[in-house]
């Protein structure tokens, strides 16, 4: 008795982990019919992008946008990011941020309106080359069960030591990295070294620079920095920006004063746009958070130690 019994219970945990790879190819499948979504059209073009030192322009015209017919995320958003030039996007969690970025990269067709790169129609350019032109650095990232080396040169596999050394530098992530036990070989991730939210996110922000994308998307990139390490890493992508058009979507006001514009969003919609100058003046709802964000003194950690 006792003999069928092992066997069966063998069975028992075969059976779950069958169901349990069922479900995860049910998943897959999913994952691949949403892809198919937004697969490339027959006569798609590869990007074609004008002005090589200065990025492409971006254009949201009168997009409108649901994950579920049931519920409306983004109401005829309409923007022009010009090539070079920055555009933060501020406002509420949920209000759609991400949503835009998503949209850029193409993870999702719009409804209504249209998105365009150098005046290409996102739905009429072939997947990778929009891919190849856009680098992303998303609110969460995840990493690969491999070296730091690894899960930097990600962006681009072929990239010589030096590239992901600079890239790591200009992360501000090369001296925690030169510190660990095996460097840049250290193992990260489930099975090696567990970094923290601030670490996950100078990891991705090297990946993307050693990509060299013709633009650069920043989804609350530098949200889990201490405001010291923040601002030394501003300075780095501010200076990157120049030659590039770049999105930050940005949880701190303080990252993104010198932005050329400025996107306020409220539940799916630009509810104002300016410079942080012309809003402030506005006394309106960026006015608003402005002050509230003004009057939370940030903990400086520098000086944290001297008191108890
Ligand atoms: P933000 O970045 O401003 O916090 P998001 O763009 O991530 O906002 O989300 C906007 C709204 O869309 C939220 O209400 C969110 O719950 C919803 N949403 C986001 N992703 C999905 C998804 N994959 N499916 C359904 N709803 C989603
Ligand atoms: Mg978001």
């Amino acid at each position: 008795m006792l003999q069928l019994y092992i066997p069966l219970n063998f069975l028992g945990v075969l059976y779950r982990e069958i169901k349990q790879s069922i479900s995860d190819m049910d998943r897959m499948f999913k994952l691949l019919e949403a892809d198919r979504e937004v697969a490339d059209t027959d006569d798609a073009r590869a990007l074609t992008l004008t002005n090589r030192d200065l990025g492409p322009e971006v254009k949201f015209d009168h997009v409108s946008f649901y994950y579920d017919p049931n519920r409306q995320i983004l109401k005829d958003i309409s923007f022009t990011i010009p090539p070079g030039t920055i555009t933060a996007v501020v406002g509420q969690s949920g209000s759609g941020k991400s949503t835009l970025a998503r949209l850029l990269f193409r993870f999702y067709d719009v409804q209504e309106g249209s998105i365009s790169l150098d005046q290409q129609d996102l739905r009429q350019v072939q997947q990778q080359s929009l891919r190849q032109a856009i680098g992303i650095v998303p609110q969460d990232t995840v990493l690969f069960n491999d070296t730091i080396a690894y899960n930097i040169a990600y962006g681009k596999p072929s990239a010589a030591t030096q590239e992901v050394h600079a890239a790591a530098d200009a992360a501000q992530m090369s001296s925690f990295i030169e510190h660990l036990p095996q460097g840049y070989d250290t193992p990260v991730g489930e099975r090696g070294l567990k970094l923290s939210g601030g670490e996950k996110q100078r990891v991705a922000i090297a990946r993307t620079l050693l990509k060299n994308p013709a633009m650069l998307i920043f989804d609350e990139a530098t949200s889990a920095l201490d405001s010291k390490t923040e601002r030394a890493l501003q300075a780095e992508l501010f200076g990157l920006a120049q030659s590039r058009t770049t999105m930050i979507i940005a949880h701190r006001l303080s990252t993104i004063v010198h932005a050329d514009q400025i996107l306020v969003m409220d539940q799916g919609q630009i509810i104002e746009r300016g410079t942080h100058e012309s809003l402030l003046e506005a006394e309106g709802a960026y006015a608003q958070m402005w002050a509230i964000q003004e009057q939370q003194v940030e903990p400086d950690t520098s000086v944290q130690s001297t008191y108890h």
